[in-house]
């Protein structure tokens, strides 16, 4: 999806899942799509921890498999993590079995009650069956940190024109978002703790 803030037609289209929390607090949520990653994952925990801000990634379940000690440390730093698929699959090209299957593989690695579909792609028959034992985690800003044509400053630009109140803000641990993701977070983080933003896990 290449919309900075999904519009409130789409977020009609999946009404349990959660795109945004409370207005009323001043209040944001990081999450980190895509890893754990050797190149991005330490490193954007210690800018995190510069910060003393908690955050929620999204993990694929054979990124887990390959760097455990990674996903240790995640959870180890007081992070939360959720469910990204067993090898980042687009539900689009799934039958609901296979699809489910790719989730369940990988919560056997993550165990985790929060789920977010890679690329935003799910459907509908797919959303009702996961949404029995998961809560489906959108979001209300994304960054596009993965896209290797836009400068830093063009995801800082977006962080601070889309945030607002219960944001769920979605950055990537991956190596493709490697240059973004580590230049933007630091300046986002002091932008956000300026303007009074918390930063809280999803649960
Ligand atoms: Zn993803």
């Amino acid at each position: 999806m290449l919309i900075e803030q999904p519009p409130l037609w789409l977020r009609k289209i999946y009404p349990n899942a959660i795109w945004r929390k409370s207005e009323e607090e001043k209040v944001v949520f990081l999450t980190f799509d895509d890893g754990p990653c050797k190149e991005t994952t330490l490193r954007i925990l210690e800018i995190l921890d510069k910060f003393e801000a908690k955050a929620t990634f999204f993990c694929v379940g054979e990124n887990v498999q390959r760097t455990p000690m990674l996903f240790d440390e995640i959870k180890k730093r007081g992070h939360q993590v959720g469910n990204h698929t067993l090898r980042h699959v687009k539900g689009f090209n799934f039958s609901t079995k296979k699809y489910i299957s790719q989730v369940e593989r990988a919560d056997k690695l993550i165990e985790s009650p929060l789920f977010r579909p890679p690329h935003g792609q799910i459907k509908i028959e797919q959303y009702r069956e996961l949404s029995k034992k998961y809560t489906i985690v959108m979001w209300d800003v994304i960054t596009r940190d993965y896209n290797q044509k836009l400068s830093p400053e063009k995801i800082f630009g977006i962080v601070k024109k889309y945030t607002r109140n219960g944001s769920i803000i979605v950055f990537h641990d991956s190596k493709k978002a490697q240059k973004n993701v580590l230049s933007t977070l630091p300046k986002a983080l002091q932008f956000l703790k300026n303007e009074g933003f918390q930063f809280a896990t999803l649960n």
